[in-house]
């Protein structure tokens, strides 16, 4: 790092190779959709090396890469990615929300896992220059509102050494995938059966269907990050080790993990999203918009998350409309904290944050043999409504805002 003899990322020494075999673009929502497989027809890709740096990035097909079986990546987890969309907007234009957000992120995260530094404008620019090539097909101005493609930067080491060592090679890719709309499929509630599944394992008798994400609370046994860890970023590292735990709370009728960390359950994350509640604080009597603080680096600082922070901070502290003005807060809580708001009739609204499910209602919490149930009106708190629309009328370019950045 900081070799001035390596040459740095540069996004305009990219070339450029047209794909010869494009494929049919999915119906949205289609299984193969659902499936999450497919990719649009071109990728980016730049190699590094610790002698010479970064070389040209590359503009091609999308297609499977070649790497040695000793590859740092599948040994020692030297991987990193990103989470972004690209959004067709009401008036046809395509957008990024905070692009800048997430390449810095990424910064962090190769820093923790020891893969090389970049100027974060030019991953910035090579995200552009695939979406300008792909997005015309691939979400075409006749896209239905509210339509994406998920954007998937990754970097891995590719160094063919088994030795336990700091990588001497890299490969950095971003891919355009199709996704399928989780915010919508969430907004509907549960089927039945999903619901009377839940109640075979511990859930209140109710039969009445539950609005909202349904979270099961983690346990001792599965600790999603720690201080001292790596939480803070966003490594492949902190995801396949989750997914037994989520894989259980799924088998049991949950929609996700609500992550607790330490003897006195913190509250921290939902899932792959940030985790907010909006309660009555027990001694002001104030509303509050709370959410985990950043401090013991065991969340992963969502841009949905500081998004949602900088609008509450902007337009919520005072009156908005029919909505009672909230104070803002990033404060550790536990599940205590939530069970007593709960039970004094304090708690107001939960919900979920992240770029996958935008901002979803979270309608149930399951808590060591408790159902905590939050209120959800129709299908959203107010709040969360609130945030939502300001979110998205910037993203599909409703409202002109800085954050959404034209492609
Ligand atoms: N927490 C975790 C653990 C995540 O994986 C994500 C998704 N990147 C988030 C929170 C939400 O982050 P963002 O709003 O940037 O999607």
């Amino acid at each position: 790092h900081g070799d001035t003899s390596l040459s740095p990322l540069d996004a305009s020494r990219m070339t450029f190779t047209q794909c010869q075999t494009p494929r049919e673009v999915p119906e949205p929502n289609s299984p193969e959709v659902m499936a999450q497989k497919t990719c649009t027809d071109h990728m980016v890709t730049a190699r590094w090396t610790s002698t010479s740096g970064w070389e040209a990035p590359e503009l091609k097909p999308y297609g499977p890469f070649s790497i040695m079986p000793t590859a740092s990546v599948l040994h020692y987890a030297t991987e990193c990615f990103e989470g972004l969309k690209l959004y067709r907007g009401n008036d046809g234009k395509l957008r990024l929300f905070r692009p800048s957000r997430n390449c810095e992120r990424m910064r962090r995260s190769c820093a923790r896992i020891a893969l090389p530094d970049f100027d974060a404008k030019e991953l910035e620019k090579m995200i552009i220059a695939l979406c300008a090539r792909d997005g015309a097909k691939w979400l075409p101005a006749s896209s239905a509102k509210g339509s994406f493609l998920y954007i998937r930067p990754t970097m891995i080491s590719t160094d063919p050494a088994l030795g336990v060592q700091r990588p001497k090679e890299a490969l950095l890719y971003v891919i355009l995938a199709c996704f399928p709309d989780m915010s919508r499929s969430l907004a509907t509630p549960a089927p039945p059966a999903l619901a009377g599944a839940a109640n075979g394992n511990g859930h209140s008798e109710t039969k009445k269907e539950i609005q909202g994400l349904k979270l099961l609370a983690s346990n001792e046994d599965s600790i999603r990050a720690w201080p001292g860890g790596f939480g803070y970023a966003k490594l492949g590292a902190n995801y396949g080790p989750s997914l037994v735990a989520q894989g259980e709370a799924r088998a049991r009728g949950f929609d996700q993990v609500l992550w607790l960390f330490g003897e006195d359950c913190n509250v921290t994350e939902a899932g792959a999203s940030n985790f907010f509640v909006v309660w009555r604080n027990k001694s002001t009597n104030k509303l509050e918009l709370v959410t985990a603080p950043l401090t013991e680096r065991i969340i992963l600082e969502g841009v949905t998350r500081a998004s949602i922070l900088d609008l509450a901070r902007e337009r919520l502290t005072s009156p908005q409309g029919s909505l009672e003005a909230v104070e803002v807060v990033e404060r550790k809580f536990t599940m205590h904290d939530l069970l007593e708001a709960a039970d004094e009739g304090r708690l107001v609204e939960a919900f979920a944050a992240g770029t996958a499910f935008f901002v979803a209602p979270v309608g149930l919490i399951h808590f060591r043999g408790r159902d905590v149930e939050v209120p959800v009106q129709g299908e959203s708190g107010d709040y969360a409504k609130m945030l939502k629309s300001w979110l998205s009328n910037i993203m599909y370019g409703k409202e002109a805002h800085e954050w959404g950045v034209e492609v």
